[in-house]
């Protein structure tokens, strides 16, 4: 199964992709329509409410008056509050029951407006957000849906920025004009779900491409659902994408900190249903003292290549991929040594499928940036 966020401002659109996707073989889950249902008569829920707010926001035939409920439950934090404490766990508790009744092979879209405000994005395999400039919505609400303009206003000043979903948006799906084609993204989410499914990762030889501003986002995105994914222990972005101005093949490296190898292994589940399934176990090149043991894992989108290496904190193969990247970082020389280096052996070894004799043929500059990156370290420590 995959798990697939949809945001997006009011009146961005968000349900109108939820049916283009629902139409090609998506289980969606409306987070508005589970929040209308826990308060439905009969329900504890609604007990709760007129329990907690008075039998006076119900109407006569017992159905919620929601105008009476939001003048109590708006008028103070407080009131906000006792309202949220009751809705939200139930909401939380149908939203798995759904995810749980969905086919194993499913792509479940949950339809979330808040996702951004309740911080959900790292449960998510991928996020989708729907962006409309504000204007657009407004004319939207106004103009289609006979919704008041000061209201619609009102709601929209009241949501996360733009800048605050374009953070955790995986895919951007701009619908202020034309609704956008989603043939290619429901490629990409049929290909992830079958990889997770499958427990298998995204392949094929990436090319080295020039540095992209948008990689530091994209890891940070994916380094917290990596950490969720484990226990919330330690992910860094590291390699050749995490340090700016270098050119990468376009494979986002990260290092997770385990106590030991052992740890490693009984991660392996957790990290493969997050959409990170395990490769195999691999001892890294030493550079130093000790400790070189690795259990590595990549990433399941085919839209997003990811390796992810299991590394025991403090061991030296460790420490050479937080010092290697932190001196590339420092040093523009040895960026740019690197960089020419990396695009004639990417372009010498074009054909070759697996990476080895790229990775042989990087060697002997790796060997001699050993005592460089010592140096480094040497001026950091004193
Ligand atoms: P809400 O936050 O209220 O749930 P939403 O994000 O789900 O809204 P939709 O209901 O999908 O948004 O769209 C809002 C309105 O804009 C609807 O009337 C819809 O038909 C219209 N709409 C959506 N996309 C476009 C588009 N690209 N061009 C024109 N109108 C659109």
């Amino acid at each position: 199964m995959l798990r697939v966020g949809l945001t997006g401002g009011i009146g961005s659109g968000k349900s109108t992709i939820a049916r283009l996707l629902a139409e090609r073989g998506a289980v969606v889950i409306d987070a508005d329509k589970l929040a209308r249902e826990v308060l439905e008569p009969g329900t504890d829920g609604l007990a709760e409410v007129a329990k907690a707010f008075g039998e006076d926001v119900l109407n006569a035939d017992g159905t919620l008056d929601r105008a009476a409920l939001a003048a109590k439950a708006f008028a103070s934090e407080e009131a906000r509050q006792t309202l949220n404490g009751i809705t939200h766990p139930r909401i939380g508790a149908l939203t798995g029951q759904r995810m749980a009744e969905a086919p194993e092979d499913a792509i479940v879209v949950h339809d979330i407006p808040l996702l951004v405000e309740r911080d959900m994005a790292a449960v998510y395999h991928l996020v989708i957000v729907v962006f409309a400039d504000s204007a657009t919505r407004l004319e939207r609400l106004v103009g289609s849906r006979g919704m008041d303009r000061q209201d619609a206003e009102k709601r929209i000043a009241a949501q996360a920025t733009d800048e605050q979903r374009r953070a955790v948006a995986d895919v951007w799906l701009d619908n202020s004009g034309e609704v956008p084609d989603v043939t290619a993204l429901w490629d990409r989410l049929v290909g992830f779900e079958k990889n997770v499914r499958t427990q298998s990762y995204a392949s094929g030889a990436p090319k080295v491409v020039p540095y992209d501003e948008t990689w530091p986002a994209q890891a940070l995105r994916i380094a917290r659902r990596i950490s969720l994914a484990a226990g919330g222990r330690h992910v860094e972005h590291i390699g050749s994408t995490s340090v700016p101005g270098l050119a990468a093949k376009d494979v986002l490296d990260f290092q997770l900190a385990v106590e030991d190898v052992e740890t490693a292994d009984g991660l392996r589940e957790a990290l493969a249903q997050a959409g990170f399934p395990y490769v195999g176990p691999y001892e890294d090149t030493p550079r130093g003292e000790g400790g070189w043991d690795k259990r590595l894992h990549a990433g399941a989108d085919p839209g997003r290549r990811v390796n992810l290496h299991l590394r025991v904190e403090g061991a030296a193969n460790w420490r050479w991929a937080v010092d290697f990247r932190d001196w590339l970082r420092h040093d523009a020389q040895a960026r740019e040594e690197y960089a020419n280096l990396k695009l004639e052996l990417s372009q010498r070894f074009a054909a070759d499928g697996d990476g080895f004799a790229y990775g042989d043929a990087k060697e002997p500059w790796m060997v001699a940036a050993v005592r460089r990156v010592e140096a480094y370290r040497g001026g950091q420590a004193s």
